[in-house]
């Protein structure tokens, strides 16, 4: 059975990355998406497992040393890694699998799997992100403006991304990812294996004239 794709999608902090995800989730089927371990705290309306597996310091630590993840990151004093089992067991049955992560992680990825494809999403407008974050009412006005910063630091790194698509209207933001997995989809056919099969296809037609 063929091997799934990676997909590792990242974006600024107020990009809209979780609903666009969750639409691409709803849309595609055999897609897997990867729930990833962090030691923040849960927002209101986050459980266990499904947002994330929240864990404390000292249980993700003891993952790291036991090589348990995938890639992790620090971000804003807060470990998130992903777990490493989920994501071997999806691509190994041939399903494709989504890491929704942020920029360290996404470029840990890409060494240990060049043909991982990076997505990053981005705004409209620097203004835009700055409203989203305030209207998410999720996070203090000091947390919101260390993510802007942080952001800000991000720009110079998403050179390293195959694909930059923009949040505005999100029905097209959807659509353009899954041009883009599409398209991916196509690129990486086994060139060979469809040529041995035409060689076959031909040699029976012809043989039988
Ligand atoms: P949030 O606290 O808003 O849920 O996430 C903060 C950042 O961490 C986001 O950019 C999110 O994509 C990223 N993130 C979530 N899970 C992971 C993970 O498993 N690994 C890494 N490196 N980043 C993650």
């Amino acid at each position: 059975m063929n091997k799934g794709h990676l997909y590792v999608i990242s974006g600024f902090s107020g990009a809209g990355k979780g609903t666009v995800v969750k639409s691409l989730i709803d849309r595609i089927p055999d897609v897997a998406l990867s729930v990833s371990a962090t030691t923040r705290t849960p927002r209101q309306g986050e459980y266990y497992g499904k947002h994330y597996y929240f864990l404390d310091k000292h249980v993700f630590e003891d993952m790291i040393t036991k090589n348990e993840l995938y890639e992790y990151a620090v971000y804003l004093d807060n470990y998130y890694g992903t777990p490493k089992k989920f994501v071997q067991e999806q691509l190994s049955e041939g399903f494709d699998v989504i890491l929704e992560i942020e920029m360290q992680g996404a470029l840990q990825v890409k060494q240990a799997e060049p043909d991982a494809i990076l997505i990053f999403i981005i705004p409209p407008r620097v203004e835009t992100l700055r409203r989203r974050l305030l209207n998410r009412n999720t996070e203090t006005l000091d947390v919101i403006h260390k993510r802007l910063e942080k952001s800000s630091i991000e720009v110079d790194q998403m050179i390293h991304y195959n694909y930059i698509v923009e949040n505005d209207k999100l029905e097209v933001c959807v659509e353009d990812i899954i041009a883009i997995m599409r398209a991916e989809k196509i690129k990486k056919a086994d060139k060979q294996k469809i040529m041995n099969r035409f060689h076959q296809e031909f040699d029976n037609i012809l043989k039988g004239e």
